[in-house]
């Protein structure tokens, strides 16, 4: 069964590159008779708001893609977590890194110095043959995903084509902190896994995590998704969107009287083509849409366009 997901973080209004993000991901999955799940993605608890979480819901609820199941808040997931952080470390696929704070800044402040791009030295990587350093008292360790050294970490994106990044580029993420809390990279793999996601159509701004991802799915002996990173959206100049400059929320919108329907109809030709059909529903779209006429480069926002089919 075809399950796909939108996983928004809870840091301000659904803007109009998360709308379009849930339109292709619900699309898809009606289009293969499948789920569409949404998941509050709310670990970072300094940036996520209840308010924030509202204006999602509300904003879906006025777009009206209806989700089958959902939706699910990573904060009350953390036992979920913890357990395969423990089955990671139990595996030999992540480790205790008990590296102090100064520590890690003498090691910055050498790469700085050096001109580099600071890198984690591994020092509490077990290997075999390797002594590690003895486990000092006052230090409360991360967990540290093992990175493979060699070799690279690829994927057939479904919209950008094949993507291939050296291993060599990938550190070893954190995946809990000191306070045993577990960070997002982790946290997003555990749930596509759980909610057994079978694309993950999400923004480009994620390319680079998801070599980070596939690891550690692999390691917890998951089966890969197919991947799809939807290009940006700009705006008339450009740009990159900003909140200040742009309309980006939908309560935007909704405040300049567009329809709903009309924003949709509009989302739905950002960056996917058919034709110059006037105006189509939703379930015209849904019969049409198809990931591999999405463009991969980015597209820009037209005003007019919006207020044409709006009309
Ligand atoms: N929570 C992420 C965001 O809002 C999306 C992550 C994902 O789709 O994997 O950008």
């Amino acid at each position: 069964m075809i399950r796909t997901r939108f996983a928004p973080s809870p840091t301000g209004f659904l803007h109009i590159g998360g709308v379009r993000t849930a339109l292709f991901s619900w699309a898809f999955a009606k289009k293969h008779h499948g789920q569409f799940v949404l998941r509050i993605e709310d670990t970072d608890l300094e940036r996520s708001t209840p308010e924030s979480v509202q204006a999602i819901l509300d904003g879906m609820h006025w777009v009206g893609l209806g989700y089958d199941e959902g939706p699910f808040y990573q904060t009350q997931r953390f036992e979920r977590y913890a357990e395969v952080l423990q089955q990671l470390v139990a595996g030999g696929h992540a480790y205790y890194d008990y590296t102090s704070k100064e520590e890690l800044d003498a090691l910055r402040a050498e790469a700085e110095a050096r001109g580099e791009h600071f890198w984690y030295d591994r020092r509490w990587r077990p290997e075999s043959g390797k002594t590690l350093p003895e486990i000092p008292a006052d230090v409360a360790p991360v967990v540290r995903f093992k990175m493979p050294l060699e070799g690279s970490t690829g994927w057939d994106d479904l919209v950008k084509g094949r993507i291939d990044i050296a291993n060599s580029e990938l550190d070893d993420l954190i995946i809990a902190r000191a306070d045993g809390s577990p960070t997002y990279n982790f946290c997003v793999v555990v749930d596509d896994f759980d909610m057994g996601i079978t694309q993950v159509i999400r923004g480009d701004d994620h390319v680079n995590n998801t070599p980070k991802q596939i690891n550690i799915l692999q390691a917890m002996g998951g089966a890969l998704p197919q991947y799809a990173h939807l290009p940006m959206i700009l705006n008339e100049a450009g740009a990159k969107m900003s909140k200040r400059r742009d309309a980006v929320s939908v309560v935007d919108y909704d405040r300049q009287g567009i329809l709903p329907v009309a924003l949709l109809n509009y989302l739905a030709r950002l960056g996917w083509g058919h034709g110059d059909d006037e105006f189509f529903d939703m379930a015209q779209f849904v019969a049409w849409f198809d990931l591999k006429d999405v463009s991969p480069s980015a597209s820009r926002f037209n005003q007019e366009k919006l207020l044409w089919l709006n009309a």
